[in-house]
């Protein structure tokens, strides 16, 4: 079972993290893991840096589909630290974005198709029965 760090921060509460097995300390407050942590934040420095927007493949963004599957996919990248999390939060909220205006679109269209029909009703082109 897992157990929480044993590590008290300045303002005395505990770290909420989980210890590693085999220690008392999570990951960032274990003292026999300094050197490693300095490994992996000089590699996630290195990483923040490396994906270029730029060069990330365009992909098919014409309907909501689209978005959920772009996202599934974002997801699995921030998770496995292929891409910054800065750049998928970027992608994100364009996502958000996107879906708002293809919501709001499909509405007007919507909402055009209602007003032809009822201009139809009052000049008495077509009739509700
Ligand atoms: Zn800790």
């Amino acid at each position: 079972m897992a157990i929480q760090c044993k590590f008290v921060k300045d303002d005395g509460t505990q770290c909420g993290a989980y210890a590693m097995n085999g220690s008392d300390y999570c990951f960032a407050h274990d003292p026999e893991k300094k050197e490693e942590k300095a490994l992996a934040s000089k590699r996630g420095g290195l990483n923040r840096r490396q994906p270029n927007l730029l060069s990330l493949k365009k992909v098919r963004m014409n309907e909501a589909k689209d978005i959920k599957r772009l996202m599934g996919k974002l997801i699995n990248e921030v998770r496995q630290g292929d891409i910054d999390a800065r750049d998928a939060s970027c992608i994100g909220y364009l996502a958000g974005v996107f879906l708002r205006a293809d919501e709001i679109s499909g509405l007007e269209s919507r909402l055009e198709k209602i007003e032809y029909i009822i201009s139809k009703l009052i000049t008495g082109d077509i009739r509700y029965e």
